[in-house]
């Protein structure tokens, strides 16, 4: 039986006077797919021994909604392969039944959701992020690797059916789909799905694929989109980076996450847990805080609950992320499977 700490129920507050009010957690580091600009495609991936169990990753969670956290998105690697998800799904579903928790989600590649689309409706998820990068098959099976475009694009029929909303996530990739955006923004228009661009970060070795000619700034694909859609303004925010437009021809939403090109620290509310129980407190630095030792050390919440505490008080500012031609090497030296984006 765990205990709640007294000074647990003080919100987590850092040095800048952010209120860390959203937990991102990487369940896995492993993937069923090996898109060009997230993982090597011989990738070595952490022995199981070093992962936190699906009860350790609850008990986590769980210690940081009692701490005031009110959004936990799942993500990995591909949270979907991870053995016993559904579990641990239900399991956190029970804090936003209570009304502790205002969402849990999850970002995917969309490829087990034909199986799992009406587990997370009954356990409470109501929204997920799916990366699609291509509507094209044969391209969407060079940038993973080895994907096929038919289960994903089965997997949000059934993401759809089950009545869950859906965002896709799209990489924009400079070369690779910057001649499919505005056919990816009228399907998704058709879909009912909102879509937003991601700028490609400087995230891990990634083997042979220079950082520099994937990258497209958010401004240019604003502009070239600009040309076919009526793009209007609206405050729409999901509590994530994106800045949103409409689209007026589709009823659509559009957003852009532009690391590169704006830097969206200064309303930062997010910290990350990776699979091993390390706490990222930036995206784009490497300062972390292990949290599984003080786990595994008790029972009893108290030390977790210190160490997170700790941990929020040496948030960073933000991030130095940048890409030209003198900084190609990556900015921090983890995939962004690690973390989980
Ligand atoms: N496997 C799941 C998926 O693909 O949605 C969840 C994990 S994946 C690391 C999360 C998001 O990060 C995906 O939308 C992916 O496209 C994005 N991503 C991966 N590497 C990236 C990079 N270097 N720069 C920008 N986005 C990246
Ligand atoms: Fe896997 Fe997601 Fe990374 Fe693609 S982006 S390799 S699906 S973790």
């Amino acid at each position: 039986m765990t205990t709640v700490p007294p000074t647990a129920a003080a919100p987590l507050v850092d040095p800048f006077g952010r209120t860390v009010s959203y937990l991102r957690v990487s369940v896995t580091d492993r993937c069923d797919l090996r898109c060009v600009y997230c993982m090597a495609e011989d990738m070595s991936f952490l022995p199981k021994a070093e992962v936190l169990t699906l009860e350790e990753i609850d008990r986590v969670c769980s210690a940081f909604v009692k701490l005031g956290t009110r959004k936990l998105r799942l993500t990995g690697g591909e949270p979907l392969v991870r053995k016993g998800i559904h579990e641990l799904i239900h399991s956190l579903g029970r804090h936003v039944k209570a009304g502790d928790l205002d969402e849990l989600t999850l970002t995917t590649n969309g490829t087990m959701l034909f199986k799992y689309a009406g587990d997370l409706v009954e356990a409470g998820v109501r929204r997920i992020n799916v990366s699609l990068d291509t509507l094209d098959p044969h391209k969407f099976q060079a940038i993973t690797r080895w994907g096929r475009l038919d289960k994903v694009l089965g997997g949000l029929q059934a993401a759809k059916e089950a009545g869950l909303q859906v965002k896709i996530n799209t990489v924009a990739l400079k070369g690779v789909n910057d001649d499919e955006f505005h056919r990816l923004v009228g399907w998704c228009g058709e879909q009912g799905f909102d879509l937003t661009f991601i700028e490609v970060m400087p995230m891990g070795e990634i083997g042979d694929e220079a950082r520099l000619d994937q990258y497209l700034p958010l401004s240019l694909v604003r502009a070239e989109l600009a040309k076919r859609w009526t793009l209007d303004e609206i405050d729409y925010r999901t509590g994530g980076p994106a800045r949103y437009v409409r689209v007026a021809e589709t009823g659509g939403r559009i957003g852009f996450i532009t690391p590169l090109t704006h830097n969206f620290c200064e309303s930062c509310n997010r910290v990350r847990l990776t699979c091993t129980g390390t706490l990222y407190m930036c995206l784009g630095q490497e300062d972390a805080a292990d949290l599984r030792t003080p786990l595994r050390l008790s029972d009893d919440d108290g030390l977790l609950v210190q160490a997170v505490r700790d941990a929020i008080a040496r948030k960073p500012k933000g991030h130095d992320f940048i890409i030209d031609r003198r900084h190609q090497g990556p900015a921090v030296p983890r995939h962004m499977s690690v973390t989980g984006g």
